[in-house]
């Protein structure tokens, strides 16, 4: 999968996304992340990307030809691979789609995206008319710049592209995957601050401890986050599970 970012802050990236798994799958090219740097298209001789605003108002505006130019730029480099495609183009922005693990599981099946990080009080609208294909937020909020999201982006993405994690940092487990959180982890030491782990996990019993971890997912879900809880559809034996585990709690 390959990501190319049009950024004004291209180094911002590689401290991010070269350490750790993604930096692995860097490595090993399971991923590509090609930042592109708006500035160097920009026309001004001193390499001016923004102006004012037209209607006023404080702030200023990222200007359309260069992000444009930097876009036909990764246009260009296709051609030149002979790889003929059009790469979805996405423009992270507060006023987008906000980002859920399904979305991001949607966007793990592109084979290349194109990531428009704003900066300022945004960019020109008939830039983003004209190139980009999806808006997505990472968050009711604003922030400075998209770079921040378009690293979210990619992490949240790239876990998903096989590969990318190892067996055992797989995350078919995880909290979100099926709707639901994940249930509590515990390594080394046994005891600490006179908290023991649960004795199921020091069983070995397989069979009980899945049980102990679904049942203690569905409890999560259900007590942090039932807003995620309340688009489930519980089957008999989960329902049953989860009945279980709240008695349990209330005694
Ligand atoms: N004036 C814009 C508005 O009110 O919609 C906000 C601009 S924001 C200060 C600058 C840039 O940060 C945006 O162009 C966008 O790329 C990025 N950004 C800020 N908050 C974001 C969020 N929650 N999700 C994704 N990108 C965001």
């Amino acid at each position: 999968m390959k990501f190319d970012v049009l950024t004004l802050f291209p180094e911002i990236f590689d401290a991010v996304l070269g350490e750790s798994i993604i930096g692995r799958a860097r490595k090993n090219n399971i991923i590509q992340i090609n930042t592109i740097n708006i500035r160097d298209f920009s026309l001004n001789k001193h390499r001016k990307v923004d102006d004012y605003p037209y209607g006023g108002g404080g702030g200023m505006v990222m200007m359309a030809q260069p992000i444009y130019d930097a876009y036909l730029s990764v246009l260009e480099r296709l051609n030149y691979e002979r790889l003929y495609y059009k790469p979805r183009v996405i423009y992270l922005s507060p006023q987008g789609r906000v980002l859920n693990q399904q979305i991001v599981k949607e966007l793990s099946k592109e084979q290349h995206l194109i990531l428009l990080c704003g900066h300022y009080e945004g960019v020109d609208e008939r830039v983003i008319e004209e190139i980009v294909d999806d808006e997505i937020s990472i968050g009711d909020y604003v922030l400075t710049g998209g770079e921040l999201p378009a690293m979210v982006l990619i992490d949240s993405i790239s876990r998903l592209i096989p590969g990318v994690l190892s067996n055992e940092e797989s995350y078919s487990q995880e909290s979100h995957y099926e709707g639901l959180l994940e249930y509590p982890q515990y390594t080394r030491p046994y005891e600490f601050c006179k908290r023991k782990v649960p004795d199921v996990l020091m069983s070995g019993h397989h069979e009980n401890i899945n049980r102990w971890r679904r049942q203690q997912s569905l409890k999560r879900t259900y007590l942090k986050r039932p807003d995620l809880f309340n688009k489930l559809s519980l089957d008999e034996t989960d329902r049953k599970l989860l009945e279980e585990v709240l008695e349990e709690t209330e005694k």
